[in-house]
């Protein structure tokens, strides 16, 4: 059953330019205690999009339904009651913590925000309990973000999205500012945590090894579409898209003996503003036919559940 259902959402954005389409016509559901991954290069919206289902900022259009419950245009006060349920985990855990407060008050502040500690030692407890769940060590409780490493930090985020026992969490990059070797422990406590709590995520990155590892299903954007989606293990074997085909190409491979050969995007990026009702990606494509510059293609189905936005989908798909 799905936990999290879109139904052609669209977020703009006034320009001086014109209307920018962060989201634009975006339809896709997450099932409960699965992960979507959400890939695609920066600025194409996939931030957006996670920003906009948890209600940071209000849709233009479209609907998001949680729970099977509309919950569009929910007012900020009827929809601080769901806060607690949707939760998010930022990509610069340096940022999004108040340099000023400890780890103590950084992990307590959510919890006496949603009032769910009624005493000081309720209190204690809980933010014990959480710093243990994260694995960030009892004695670093009264230390501040800035005498803290990267991962530890990102755990102080994580320790804070859980803090409400939320049921779906938005992870926008979580490890991209992170070393490599610190990635791969913070992906392990999500993983665990997911089976554990039997949460919902959708997996925000730029990044396709990340993705591989997490997602049970998996979402291309370009340019404020979804161009292909379908379960993680379809893309990584048999990707249909053009855009997909080059991102998969860049993953370097870990053997210095097998050469693999990376496609090229040349070309312009067309611009998010008032963009044409064309393929977004016809001027970097190499397949671009007429077709691509003068009509929109559709998200259509090519069987498997495996979507693809492509004109020539079925011509790629045989060769
Ligand atoms: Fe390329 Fe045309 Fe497909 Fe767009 S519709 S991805 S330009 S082949």
């Amino acid at each position: 059953m799905a936990l999290i259902e879109i139904k052609h959402l669209k977020k703009y954005f006034n320009t001086a330019g014109g209307t920018l389409h962060a989201v634009d016509d975006v339809t896709l559901s997450i099932e409960k205690s699965k992960t979507l991954g959400v890939v695609g290069e920066s600025g194409c919206g996939k931030s957006t999009l996670g920003r906009t289902i948890i209600h940071l900022t209000p849709p233009t259009a479209g609907e998001i339904l949680y729970n099977g419950e509309n919950i569009t245009n929910q007012s900020p006060k009827a929809f601080k009651k769901l806060r607690v349920g949707m939760q998010m985990i930022f990509q610069d855990p340096y940022a999004s913590l108040d340099p000023r407060m400890s780890v103590f008050q950084l992990i307590a502040e959510p919890i006496q925000t949603y009032k769910m500690a009624g005493s000081r030692q309720a209190l204690e407890r809980r933010v014990g309990e959480l710093m243990d769940t994260v694995g960030i060590a009892a004695r670093l409780k009264n230390s501040y973000p800035h005498e803290l490493d990267g991962g530890r930090r990102q755990r102080i985020g994580i320790a804070r999205a859980l803090s409400v026992n939320p049921d779906f969490i938005v992870c926008d990059e979580p490890v991209s500012a992170l070393d490599v070797s610190i990635q791969a422990q913070v992906l392990n406590l999500l993983q665990d945590l997911q089976e554990e709590r039997k949460l919902t995520y959708m997996f925000i990155t730029h990044d396709m090894s990340v993705v591989k590892h997490i997602s049970d299903e998996i979402c291309v954007m370009y340019l404020g579409q979804v161009v292909e989606k379908c379960a993680s293990r379809e893309l990584f074997k048999k990707p249909l898209h053009p855009y997909s085909q080059a991102l998969l190409s860049a993953i370097p491979v870990p053997n210095i003996h097998i050469e693999k050969k990376k496609i090229e995007m040349k070309g312009e990026l067309t611009s998010p503003i008032d963009p044409k009702p064309c393929c977004r990606f016809a001027p970097r494509c190499p397949y671009a036919g007429p077709v691509c510059f003068e009509q929109q293609p559709e998200l259509k189905c090519c069987g498997n559940e495996h979507y693809v936005m492509c004109h020539q989908v079925k011509e790629n798909s045989e060769s």
